[in-house]
């Protein structure tokens, strides 16, 4: 074992991995600064290196200051730095973080710590608590990513990481338990090394999978934005369209249906209860139609108070039994508690029109338009096939 440790000199190695760990803090805390409060940890995730930098500087100091501070302070110190890791992916994954139970644990770490070295001296088993805890730390962490939906490459590194690093220090335990716990912390036997080395590029592989994972977050959220309506959630007029001319371009040998749906007297709401309650009618309206497809179809704001829903694989006939379920769910009057009384009940028109692969969506909509304009000639509140 000599050439190994002469390459990766604890010490050196220690204080290397403290400085990425401080240089990454600085990317992650520019990157919370520029990126929207809805991605949440990345306060957390930034502070984190930089705790477990001021840990790396007092592990450093073993031999020039007093064992108090490079054991029990040090030890503190990093594994609260672990903490806040997973505090900051509770943060980003959950909305929300607790981990009293874990930062309670690491003060009685602290306190086994003080008697091991300042009381009754074992660096065995101060290994052996430690690693133990940070195993388990870090095991509960991999776990809370291993049990969260949609695995982007940021959160496959970071579940990788935590998951290797669970088990490095679960080795180490290990190699107490055989008797390989070698003198100290800057021992140079190749398990120790293999500690120290794992951990520094944890700290700065860690920082790269919370940059990548928050861009990833910050694509998804503004992808979202740029595709909806912002008063009523619907698709916008734009990503309406995008599905339409997708739905009809591969639909192969199945149908397609536009409904083209019109909120009637909607002007007469707004007049006569406000612009703000208008906004709220027209919020319920498409809750409900929403409720009322289901997965069925896709729903997007035409303009103003004008929907269209897109049923993929539905001919007319079933078009026309999904846009008398609308019209249906939309009328039900509103609730005496509800704060849409007032206005009573709302009512649609509908337009229906089918068609197949190759068609244009523009004259499809068209025909579903003429459907709608028919409807509202005929009084209102019904459903009209297209010619
Ligand atoms: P019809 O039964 O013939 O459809 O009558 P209507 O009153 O529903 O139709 P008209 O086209 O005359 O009026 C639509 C109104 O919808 C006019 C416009 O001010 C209102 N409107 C459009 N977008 C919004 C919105 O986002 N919020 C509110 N409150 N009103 C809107
Ligand atoms: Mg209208
Ligand atoms: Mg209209």
């Amino acid at each position: 074992m000599g050439a190994l440790p002469s390459i990766l000199d604890p010490r050196s190695v220690i204080m290397l991995a403290g400085i990425m760990g401080l240089m990454m803090a600085l990317v992650v805390f520019f990157m919370r600064r520029s990126y929207p409060p809805s991605i949440g940890g990345l306060g957390d995730w930034a502070l984190a290196p930089l705790v477990a930098f001021v840990s790396t500087m007092l592990f450093a100091g073993r031999g020039f200051l007093p064992d108090f501070v490079t054991i029990v302070v040090a030890n503190f110190v990093l594994f609260q730095a672990c903490i806040l890791y997973y505090s900051g992916s509770q943060k980003f994954l959950l909305g929300r973080s607790d981990t009293r139970g874990w930062t309670l644990l690491n003060g009685f770490l602290g306190l086994a710590m003080f008697w091991f070295s300042a009381v009754k001296p074992d660096f065995e088993f101060r290994l052996v608590l430690v690693t133990l805890a940070v195993s388990a730390l870090f095991f509960f962490h991999a776990r809370l990513y291993m049990r969260d939906r949609g695995m982007v490459f940021g959160k496959r590194l970071m579940t990788g990481l935590l998951l290797v690093q669970s088990a490095v220090a679960a080795l180490r335990f290990v190699s107490v338990l055989v008797g390989m716990a070698g003198e100290s912390l800057l021992d140079t036997s190749w398990i120790q090394s293999l500690y120290i080395t794992m951990y520094s590029f944890t700290v700065l592989l860690m920082s790269i999978a919370v940059i990548l994972m928050a861009t990833d977050r910050v694509h998804t959220e503004f992808e979202y934005l740029a595709s909806r309506d912002p008063l009523t959630g619907a698709l916008n007029r734009r990503a309406l369209l995008d599905a339409c001319r997708a739905a009809f371009a591969h639909a192969g040998r199945r149908r397609v249906a536009l409904l083209m749906i019109d909120l009637d007297h909607f002007k007469d709401i707004n007049d006569r209860f406000g612009h703000l309650m208008g906004d709220a009618v027209l919020r319920e309206a498409v809750s409900r139609m929403q409720r009322a497809i289901g997965d069925a179809g896709v729903l997007g704001r035409y303009g103003g108070e004008e929907f269209v829903v897109l049923l993929s694989g539905a001919g007319q006939a079933e078009a026309m039994s999904i846009a008398q379920q609308l019209k249906q769910a939309v009328g039900e009057p509103f609730t005496p508690d509800s704060p849409l009384a007032a206005v009573g009940a709302m009512a649609v028109s509908i337009g229906v029109a089918a068609g197949e692969e190759g068609n244009r969506v523009d004259d499809v909509l068209a025909r579903a338009d003429a459907a709608l304009y028919r409807a509202k000639a005929m009084g209102r509140d019904q459903v009209m096939a297209a010619a």
